[in-house]
């Protein structure tokens, strides 16, 4: 049985949590900007964890406004984000460097959650699952059976992040359950059973459960609803 999981995306924003309180049926990973990863440690005795949106894949080195993956666990981070859109978009990252920070992320103790997900463009020309298959095949490359079972997985598509236009329940199952079946040929059934895979794309409060209630949907990665009390809605639509 896989235990639900939501986590939250602050991106460059501040949130307010006075109104979180946590779910014993849902584990919650808050990634927060780095500044705040040392300020927010006092959540961890508060039952949540805490991730990083980003990291540089060498242990240490000329690097200038790069952090490292032992300064990110110094601070008290054991997830990070990887391969998310806006980093693959706007910074550049490809396949293959998201494979470099996959297997430095697994090397230091620093598990992956690792977005994958297609663009509206190709979507529409029905290449989806050629997309999220050659990143998923990229990003696992050299990544051990052992070590791929740690990894989340977050079906992100492009078009459905920060615009309110939610992939619909079925849309987002038909994905997961296709990458689900990738880590089953790439690895074994175990495996595939093992590795959570979670929805991203404008989850609100009102679209949480029905997403989250989806046989290959183990929860959720959430941008603009994790930054006020919404969130906690969002948490308990993951709750059995
Ligand atoms: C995200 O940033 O990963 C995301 C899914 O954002 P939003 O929920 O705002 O679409």
């Amino acid at each position: 049985m896989r235990k639900k999981l939501v986590a939250g995306n602050w991106k460059m924003n501040l949130a307010n949590l006075f109104e979180l309180s946590p779910n014993e049926d849902v584990d919650v990973i808050l990634f927060v900007p780095f500044t705040h990863i040392g300020v927010n440690r006092h959540l961890k005795e508060g039952g949540f964890n805490l991730g990083a949106q980003n990291f540089y894949p060498a242990e240490s080195g000329a690097f200038t406004g790069e952090i490292s993956a032992s300064m990110i666990k110094d601070a008290g981070a054991s997830y990070v984000l990887i391969g998310h859109s806006e980093r693959r978009a706007i910074f550049g990252e490809t396949n293959e460097f998201i494979n470099e920070k996959v297997k430095f992320a697994l090397k230091e103790d620093l598990i992956p959650i690792f977005c994958v997900g297609e663009t509206l463009e190709e979507r529409e020309k029905n290449i989806t699952f050629e997309v999220i298959s050659e990143q998923i095949k990229i990003g696992f490359k050299e990544v051990s059976e052992e070590d791929a079972k740690k990894v989340i997985i977050a079906y992100e598509p492009v078009w459905a992040i920060g615009t309110g236009k939610t992939a619909t329940s079925e849309q987002a199952e038909e994905v997961c359950l296709q990458l689900r079946k990738l880590i089953s040929e790439l690895y074994s059934k175990e495996a595939s059973e093992t590795v959570r895979i979670l929805y991203g794309g404008s989850v609100n409060m009102k679209n949480a459960k029905e997403l989250f209630s989806m046989p290959n949907i183990d929860g959720g990665l959430v941008g603009g609803a994790s930054l006020t009390a919404e969130f906690s809605e969002v948490i308990k639509g993951a709750a059995k």
